[in-house]
C-alpha cells in the first residue's frame, strides 16, 4: 500500500506486571497517512502511542520511526525530538504564558533566539485560531482554546509525525469541534497522524485508515468508511454498537 514508511512497528508486546497490555502489535504507518484508532478502554491504546515516542518502553519487538530504531539513548531522543504528542489533559505548563508555553521547547531543544521562536509562535496561534491569546496563561483559555495551544506547542518543534491521545475527550461538548477543525486542516497539509478517537465524523473526514484495538492487539482495520459501516469481526460490531 505505502511505498515510504515513517513508522515501523512489529510483534511489539508491553506487560505492565501481569498485565500483558499490548500482546503483539504489528503495525506500519506510511509517510502522510492518517490513522485512527479505537476500542474499548484498557484495550491499549495509549501505551501504543507512547510507545512510539518511548514515553512508554516496550518488553519485545520492535519500532523504527523514520529510520531510527527505538533501541538507543540516542536514537530515542533523536526520535522524541521529531515526533509530537497531544494528550487528552492538555499538559500545558500553567505558570507560563501561552507564548512561553510554544516558545520553551524550541529554545532549548531547536535552539532558536527568542525572536525566531515568538515568530514561530504567533505563525501557530494564527493557525489554530488564538493568536489575540498569546499573553494569556493556560487557566485563563477554555479547554478547546488549551488544547489549542498544546497543538501549536508540538507543531512549534516541526514533527514529522504527530501522535494524539483522545484530544477531545476532555472537552466540553462545544469545544470539540474547533479542535477537530484543526486537526483536519494539519491531516489535509499532509502531517502523518496516529489518532486515537472515537470521533467517527473526524475519522471519517481525516483518516486513510481506521484500526480497532481490543485486548492488547489490532482486531481489525479498514478504511473508516468500511469498518465503521461493514466490521467483520463480532468485537468491532460490539464496540461500535457502542459508541455509534
Ligand atoms: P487504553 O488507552 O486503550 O484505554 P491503556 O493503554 O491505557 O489502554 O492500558 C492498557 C492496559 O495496561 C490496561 O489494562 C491498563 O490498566 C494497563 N496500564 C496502562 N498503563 C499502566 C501503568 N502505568 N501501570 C500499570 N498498568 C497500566
Ligand atoms: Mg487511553
Amino acid at each position: 500500500m505505502q511505498t515510504d514508511t515513517i513508522i515501523q512497528i512489529e510483534n511489539v508486546h508491553k506487560h505492565f506486571g501481569k498485565v500483558h497490555a499490548l500482546r503483539g502489535i504489528d503495525l506500519n504507518v506510511g509517510r502522510g497517512e492518517v490513522i485512527v484508532i479505537i476500542g474499548p478502554s484498557g484495550s491499549g491504546k495509549s501505551t501504543l502511542l507512547r510507545c512510539i515516542n518511548r514515553l512508554e518502553e516496550f518488553d519485545q519487538g520492535s519500532i523504527v520511526v523514520d529510520g531510527i530504531p527505538l533501541d538507543s539513548a540516542e536514537n530515542i531522543n533523536a526520535v522524541r525530538t521529531e515526533v509530537g504528542m497531544v494528550f487528552q489533559q492538555f499538559n500545558l505548563f500553567p505558570h507560563l504564558s501561552v507564548l512561553d508555553n510554544i516558545t520553551l521547547a524550541q529554545r532549548i531543544i531547536r535552539k532558536r533566539d527568542k525572536k525566531e521562536a515568538h515568530e514561530i509562535a504567533m505563525e501557530l496561534l494564527h493557525k489554530v485560531g488564538i493568536p489575540d491569546k498569546a499573553d494569556c496563561y493556560p487557566l485563563q483559555l477554555s479547554g478547546g482554546q488549551q488544547q489549542r495551544v498544546a497543538i501549536a506547542r508540538a507543531l512549534a518543534m516541526n514533527p514529522k509525525i504527530m501522535l494524539f491521545d483522545e484530544p477531545t475527550s476532555a472537552l466540553d461538548p462545544e469545544m470539540i469541534q474547533e479542535v477537530l477543525d484543526v486537526m483536519l486542516a494539519l491531516a489535509k497539509e499532509g502531517m502523518t497522524m496516529v489518532v486515537v478517537s472515537h470521533e467517527m465524523g473526524f475519522a471519517r473526514a481525516a483518516a486513510d485508515r481506521a484500526i480497532l484495538m481490543d485486548d492488547g492487539l489490532i482486531v481489525e482495520q479498514a478504511t473508516p468508511n468500511v469498518l465503521f459501516s461493514q466490521p467483520k469481526e463480532e468485537r468491532t460490531k460490539a464496540f461500535l454498537s457502542k459508541v455509534l
